[in-house]
């Protein structure tokens, strides 16, 4: 699978509309030839794309029976993820029943239920409404196919190749993990899974053995070793045990599921909706996460926390050759003016946001023109600004449009673009 240059081909901009003819990739960069926005921001149909990616991205992992699971959907009988959820708009009313694009692998529906109800209403990945749009995006920002696969990558070395190889499988075994649902009170019983043991299957060593009877429970209402008393959650006395979310730190609320990972051990937990990103802070999507020194991670700060990031093609550089300018990395051949593409190494570039353009195009493009002279001002010139108004910073241009008195450095008053020294100039020239 690569990032073909067919991919996403004519989907339409949401951003630009109809100013773009529709996606067309970029030779190199990862975005769009028309409009410059990137592939996520147009609407792209992709969950094909997306479950061939997760599923490349779990390969060769302990997660790939859980991956099967996610393919397969989390309700076996039931693959179009139905369920019924309180309706939120425009104010919470009665239950409706909702197409979920991505459910927890779990089998307990109303586990599912529950999870998606802690979410906030616009992260909820129901068809058809902004959740869904925003799991879309969120898939592509926080999971580039580029961090993981070779091919996807523009003209790599064969030993770049290698490095990408060595790093893929590094956070793979290191770092990557999915989430795990479940309800703190059936953790209670000390059920702990041990590391390197498929997902799928009860754990049964139990690591801290705080609860009675250690039992392997999956989910299901089955046997629930209940400790505490009716309302006992903030009462270890009574033997129910309170739990902080590792990210908000407040309580759990009894009944209420909980997302755990297996990198962070059992002992932490999660609010649903505190299942974030610590760079981005975004929802992990689809519970995805990289787990790196007693921190949560997308894909995509994760990997810039390992390697750096170009900013011009957005892939993480394996090459110990490039380039750092204006606060960001860039391969050698791609610090590129963002307009017309030509290489920047030596020559003067503007920055026009956070991409550099090359002076010429600057010029066409981006420069403001001089209000007196309406001559466009060069990068280098010396300049006025007042308001939105620019001018050259020179005698001919800057002065009073009475009396032609240079006003560099002088009290000047401006009236619809004319400038003048004085009351007495402005009242005889107007
Ligand atoms: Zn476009
Ligand atoms: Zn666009
Ligand atoms: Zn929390
Ligand atoms: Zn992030
Ligand atoms: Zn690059
Ligand atoms: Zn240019
Ligand atoms: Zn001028
Ligand atoms: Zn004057």
């Amino acid at each position: 699978m690569t990032l073909g240059h067919e991919m996403g081909a004519g989907a339409s901009c949401l951003k630009c509309k109809e100013k773009c003819e529709g996606f067309e990739l970029h030779f190199w960069r990862k975005i769009c030839r028309n409009c410059k926005c990137s592939l996520e921001d147009h609407d792209v149909q992709m969950d094909s794309a997306e479950n061939k990616k997760v599923g490349k991205l779990f390969e060769d992992t302990k997660y790939t029976g859980l991956i099967a699971k996610l393919k397969t959907g989390p309700f076996p009988a039931d693959k179009s993820h139905n369920v019924s959820l309180p309706s939120t708009e425009p104010v919470k009313g009665p239950a409706k029943m909702v197409t979920l694009e991505w459910a927890p692998p779990v089998t307990n529906k109303q586990l599912v239920v529950s999870y998606m109800e802690l979410l906030p209403p616009e992260k909820r990945p129901v068809a058809g409404t902004a959740g869904a749009e925003y799991r879309k995006r969120q898939m592509a920002r926080q999971l580039p196919e580029h961090d993981q696969e070779p091919s996807c990558c523009h003209d790599l070395s064969p030993g770049e190749v290698k490095v990408m190889q060595q790093y893929v499988q590094k956070c793979k075994n290191e770092a990557l993990g999915v989430g795990d649902l479940k309800l703190p009170e059936e953790m209670a019983g000390g059920v702990a899974q041990s590391e390197g043991k498929e997902k799928s299957c009860p754990g049964t060593n139990s690591k801290d053995a705080t609860g009675p009877v250690p039992g392997p429970e999956q989910g299901s209402k089955g046997t629930i070793s209940k400790t505490g008393s009716a309302g006992g959650q903030k009462n270890p006395g009574g033997g129910s045990r309170t739990y902080l979310c590792y990210q908000c730190n407040q309580h759990m609320k009894e009944g209420e599921p909980a997302v755990y990972a297996d990198r962070a051990g059992y002992d932490r937990l999660w609010h649903p909706a505190c299942f974030v990103c610590c760079a981005c802070t975004e929802l992990l999507v689809d519970m995805i996460y990289f787990w790196k020194k007693d921190k949560l991670y997308c894909g995509r700060h994760y990997g810039e926390s390992e390697k750096p990031r170009c900013g011009g093609c957005d892939e993480l550089i394996f090459s110990n050759e490039y380039t750092q300018a204006e606060g960001q990395n860039w391969h050698l051949k791609h610090f590129c003016c963002f307009d017309c593409d030509c290489v920047l190494a030596g020559l003067t570039y503007v920055m026009e946001d956070i991409h550099p353009v090359c002076e010429t195009c600057y010029m066409q493009n981006h420069a403001v023109k001089c209000v007196a002279c309406q001559v466009a001002i060069t990068p280098e010139a010396q300049r006025v600004s007042y308001g939105e108004s620019h001018w050259h910073a020179e005698p001919q241009c800057f002065q009073c449009s009475g009396c032609s008195k240079c006003l560099i450095g002088q009290r000047f008053m401006a009236v619809k673009n004319k400038l003048f020294c004085s009351v007495e100039c402005k009242k005889t020239h107007q």
